[in-house]
């Protein structure tokens, strides 16, 4: 087996954000992509992952606009969070950039994920994170 260069958690995977990355892990076995990562399968619990950098496109499935946010995020409502299955296959949240009207967004829309870069001395929520935006 070849080890993978970081644990599949989830503070590895905010590192590879903090790069600028967008990555899951790959079961090794039955070819399942997760995202965030899982320590092992979670389709056939086998423990041989590997990381792979995901493209980080893909389609809004459902959409909901945020009015009343939690307040570390209040200074940017309100603000549209999506479920986007990325082309490699898993589905994961997130928030998509100069959104704040229902209409702006469509299920099916393409969107690509951007990074924010923020100093890796701030605690959580104030990590670098991944937004989405249309395409
Ligand atoms: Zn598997």
């Amino acid at each position: 087996m070849v080890e993978v260069s970081s644990p599949p958690t989830i503070e590895s995977f905010y590192k590879y954000i903090a790069e600028g990355k967008l990555m899951g892990v790959k079961c090794k076995k039955c070819g399942k992509v997760m995202v965030p990562p899982k320590p092992l399968c979670e389709n056939c619990m086998a423990k041989d992952l590997e990381w792979i950098q995901l493209k980080g496109e893909g389609e809004v499935i459902s959409f909901t606009i945020i009015h009343v946010p939690p307040t570390s995020f209040a200074s940017i409502a309100p603000y549209a969070v999506a479920v986007v299955k990325l082309d490699e296959g898993p589905k994961i949240p997130g928030i998509v950039k100069g959104v704040t009207q229902p209409h702006q967004l469509k299920v099916g829309m393409r969107v690509k994920a951007i990074f924010e870069q923020i100093p890796s001395t701030q605690a959580w929520p104030q990590w670098s994170r991944y937004y989405f935006q249309p395409i």
